[in-house]
């Protein structure tokens, strides 16, 4: 493949998007006209300090219960957790769209289970937000189906805990295999667009051959997630007791095919390489600078992981708030160690106070 030359290419995204999408596509084919026009709208999006994405943790909530979870656990009780209600979230989301947000991902604990699970979908779909939903496929009824059909996200990801009732017991405490099971494929004969999470942690560890061979034989696309979050301090979890060892990491991943290989399955889209940013200063990725998370009590920050502002977005306002990430995300200093982690394949679970 040929070197990415990232300064040449900086300059022309002062070019309006047809003429940029020639120049790239004639310099370097190989990447495909998709990956370039998502290039060119998130550094755009860098260059100009405009809000793309949000992420939304709609509710800590959960139907299952896993033993790795960032965010719920049934010891946590639900007179202490004060969620965002439905008119909350309608009134940030007409707040996004107002601001020209392109894509939303709903997100949880469990996404369905929020009662303005289905008003806030609607909402944002009818004003031409590309909305993808994060779910453990427990609420994908036959009905959701349907009416998924007929109002078509952008994708919809569930998670996989295993391939058979003892795995997802071991991990979820429920074996709820068969359903998850019936559920993908209700999906894939829907034609909906779907894909499959995978979270390796020290629990779903002993199945995991087992469950690539699941994803790969039914030809399900999927997805390996590389890290695992740290738990919230009230799940009383420790992200050192639930993560894989570098090695166990790497031995998963060496399974997979090779980026761009036509094997089957595997989200296997050629990506434009990230380890020469187009600027080395401020936060290396969209955290912040394109993209927010917003968790269910209302507290926005760059990702789930990068506590840039920290602040209530309900008493703020998005658009304040999001210009406040701006300013700290252009002045973030990105630890070295994670810059140099950027350049290989497995990025190492993050220590907890490295930001
Ligand atoms: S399904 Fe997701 S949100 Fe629910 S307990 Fe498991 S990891 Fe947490």
């Amino acid at each position: 493949m040929t070197d990415i030359d990232f300064q040449q290419l900086s300059e022309k995204l002062s070019l309006p998007l047809p003429l940029f999408l020639q120049y790239a596509l004639k310099k370097y084919p190989e990447y495909g006209k998709t990956a370039w026009y998502d290039f060119y709208l998130k550094n755009r999006a860098r260059k100009t300090g405009t809000l793309l994405s949000l992420h939304l943790e709609l509710t800590s909530k959960c139907n299952l219960n896993c033993k790795m979870c960032y965010v719920h656990s049934e010891s946590i009780p639900e007179s202490s957790q004060k969620e965002l209600s439905e008119e909350q979230w309608l009134e940030l989301m007409k707040q996004a769209v107002s601001e020209g947000i392109y894509s939303v991902t709903l997100s949880g604990g469990e996404a369905m289970l929020h009662p303005g699970f289905w008003p806030i979908y609607e909402y944002l779909h009818a004003h031409g937000v590309l909305v993808s939903v994060f779910t453990n496929g427990l609420c994908l009824t036959d009905t959701a189906i349907e009416h998924f059909v007929s109002l078509p996200p952008r994708l919809i990801q569930i998670s996989l805990y295993g391939a058979s009732e003892e795995g997802y017991t071991t991990v979820t405490g429920r074996p709820v295999f068969h359903q998850i099971d019936h559920t993908l494929q209700q999906l894939k004969k829907a034609g909906l667009p779907f894909q499959v999470a995978i979270t390796p942690s020290i629990f779903l560890y002993p199945e995991i051959d087992s469950i690539l061979q699941y994803v790969q034989e039914r030809n399900y696309p999927y997805r390996i997630n590389k890290t695992l979050f740290p738990p919230r301090e009230e799940t009383g979890r420790k992200h050192a007791n639930i993560c894989l060892s570098t090695q166990q990491m790497g031995e998963i991943l060496k399974q997979l095919p090779a980026e761009g290989s036509s094997e089957p399955g595997q989200v296997h889209r050629i990506s434009i390489p990230k380890t020469a940013p187009l600027s080395e200063i401020g936060v290396p990725c969209a955290s912040g600078m394109t993209s927010a998370h917003i968790d269910c009590n209302g507290i926005m920050n760059g990702c789930i992981a990068l506590p840039l502002v920290n602040a209530d977005v309900c008493k703020l306002g998005l658009k304040e708030l999001f210009r406040q990430f701006i300013n700290a995300a252009w002045n973030f200093e990105c630890p070295q160690n994670v810059q140099a982690a950027r350049s290989i394949l497995f990025v190492p679970p993050v220590p907890e106070n490295i930001f």
